[in-house]
């Protein structure tokens, strides 16, 4: 491990993903500390990190590149620019994501022979429900009809109409606010299962408060809505076009997935002189008093343990990991901490020779059956998968012979249940199986397959949440330590909020320790996440 030089300030990272790596290279170009990030894992980019399984690469989710802050899209085409040709430098396109936009006006773009890009693509996404294919954003046309049927569609508008009649009064669970605003018969046919899915509790158990906060934005109770409502408002024909126009989602993403970014980057902080060590953990850390003074790194590989002493400590790992390791007095945070909810996620890759074709006459899938989505969001509730990617439209270099569909099925679950707990080769084979069973696949097409676990994908905000404030109380008497990211500061963070949290703790690390409170402000106001459906 290389040395500082002498006299220089040093910050210890813990965590290579997006907001330790951002934190590290606005370090090193902002001030004349020296980085040095420990990573627990052999690679970078954390949740957003791309896994090559032999030549093919999955994302684990589907991560868009999107954010309403300029400083972060500016940020991200440095490193990685747009290819040319993506889009007419003459003229700008809008993105959008989640109902939110942003003026596409790149300042450069990367020459046609580098891979070293971003390229522009168009969100398409489908509802895979009664072994059929439903529009996204849902549309009350011939198409749903004949899915849904007349006497099911009649039956939601009905029950529709009965909720606007006589509503749950008090509000209390995630059901009475589905209920109230869809109707009984909505509700279970689309969000029920699905989220009982995610978040692994009934709907009756989850507050009515937390669907407010965290669903608002939901993209298909929106386009349901929309689609169910349009026949009883009087302005459904103003609105309809305009938001037709808004859903259409476009997002950057890099050719070779998510990770080519935080790679990138890894590559010109240690190109800039900063300290990178994959395979170490951070596992303790030295105080003195409210000052953090050292940590303690494992290096994976070899089992030895060394002290790096520090003069500012920036953690992107768990809220429960860093509170143990600053053995509070008292158990009260201890307890807290130890008891917030988390749901863990498995995504299984698997490589197909062909798949069953569907048939729609309004979408064309390849000749080998490959459906054109980006993802399918998997309503059954006769299987446990929850989305589908189609990694060879998020990005076709994502995969080794174009001429094989290589699909990433997601489960959401419990680090220790049954599905985590499954070997590899049995949860691939129950992957494939599930596909079999709604029709999507024969299992002899499967060429290949892998599994990747994601601990702690989602801070949830239910259960012990409500105490996060005094946890929060509790980190910010610490003069140089500064919590940021998704579970460093168990946030429902998306990239660019992990990036905006980090470059405002090299902000206050700047100002003497001044100003921590902005770095908590951050996603705290903004109604657009990752939302239900499409995460989760
Ligand atoms: C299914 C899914 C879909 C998503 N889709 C999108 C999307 O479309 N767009 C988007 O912008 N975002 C998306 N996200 C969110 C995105 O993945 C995260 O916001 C982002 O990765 C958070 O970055 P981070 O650095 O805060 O945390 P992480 O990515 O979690 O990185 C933290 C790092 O710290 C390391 N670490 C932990 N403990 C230690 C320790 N003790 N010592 C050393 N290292 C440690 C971990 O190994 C990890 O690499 C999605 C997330 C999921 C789960």
């Amino acid at each position: 491990m290389q040395s500082p030089a002498e006299g220089k300030k040093v910050a210890v990272i813990a965590g290579a993903g997006p907001a330790g790596l951002t934190a590290a290279l606005e370090l090193l170009r902002r001030s004349d500390i020296t980085p040095i990030v420990f990573e627990n894992d052999s690679q970078v980019g954390g949740i957003s990190k791309t896994v090559n399984h032999g030549g093919n690469r999955m994302d684990l989710g589907g991560h868009r590149f999107f954010s309403k802050s300029d400083w972060v899209m500016r940020w991200w085409q440095e490193i990685l620019p747009i290819a040319a040709g993506e889009i007419d430098p003459q003229r700008p396109v809008r993105i959008n994501y989640q109902g939110k936009s942003n003026e596409l006006t790149p300042s450069a773009f990367a020459a046609n022979s580098s891979d070293a890009v971003m390229l522009v693509r168009q969100r398409l996404s489908r509802i895979f429900y009664r072994r059929r294919y439903f529009d996204y954003p849902l549309k009350l046309n011939a198409s749903t009809l004949r899915n849904m049927g007349l006497v099911e569609t009649l039956r939601i508008g009905l029950s529709y109409g009965q909720a606007q009649l006589s509503h749950r009064s008090p509000e209390i669970s995630l059901e009475d606010f589905f209920v109230n605003r869809f109707g009984d018969r909505l509700y279970r046919t689309f969000f029920k299962d699905y989220t009982e899915k995610v978040w692994g509790v009934p709907c009756q158990e989850i507050s009515a408060e937390w669907g407010a906060q965290r669903i608002k934005g939901l993209s298909v109770t929106k386009a349901i809505a929309h689609a169910v409502a349009s026949p009883f408002r009087s302005d459904a024909d103003t609105s309809q076009k305009q938001t037709e126009t808004s859903l259409i989602e476009r997002f950057l993403y890099p050719k070779y997935g998510p990770g080519q970014m935080w790679e990138e980057v890894a590559r010109r902080l240690t190109a800039m002189g900063g300290n990178l060590h994959l395979c170490h953990r951070v596992i303790g850390l030295e105080r003195r008093g409210v000052d953090i003074t050292g940590v303690v790194v494992r290096d994976n590989r070899s089992g030895t343990a060394r002290h790096i002493p520090c003069d500012h400590f920036i953690s992107t790992m768990p809220v429960r990991d860093l509170t143990r390791m600053l053995e509070p007095d008292g158990a009260g945070i201890i307890e807290i901490a130890q008891k917030l909810p988390y749901r863990d996620f498995m995504t299984a890759g698997l490589l197909l020779k062909k798949m069953r074709s569907e048939n729609p006459r309004s979408y064309r899938s390849s000749k080998n059956g490959m459906p054109p989505d980006n993802w399918i969001y998997i309503q059954e509730p006769d299987v446990k998968i929850g989305r589908l990617q189609v990694f060879n439209n998020w990005s076709p270099a994502l995969v080794l012979d174009p001429n094989t569909i290589w699909l990433g099925l997601e489960y959401f679950c419990r680090e220790g249940d049954e599905l985590w707990s499954m070997t590899d080769g049995r949860f691939i084979d129950f992957a494939a199986r599930e596909l079999e069973k709604i029709g999507m696949v024969d299992r002899s097409d499967v060429l290949d397959g892998t599994v990747v676990r994601v601990p702690k994908a989602y801070p949830a905000y239910f259960g012990e949440y409500r105490e996060f404030d005094k946890i929060r109380a509790y980190l910010d008497t610490f003069t140089n330590l500064y919590p940021v990211g998704r579970n460093g500061m168990h946030r429902y963070n998306n990239q660019d909020h992990s990036m905006l949290a980090a470059n405002c703790a090299v902000d206050c690390i700047m100002k003497a320790g001044r100003g921590k409170s902005a770095i908590w402000d951050i996603n705290t106001d903004e109604d657009y996440h990752e939302e239900v459906d499409d995460v989760a």
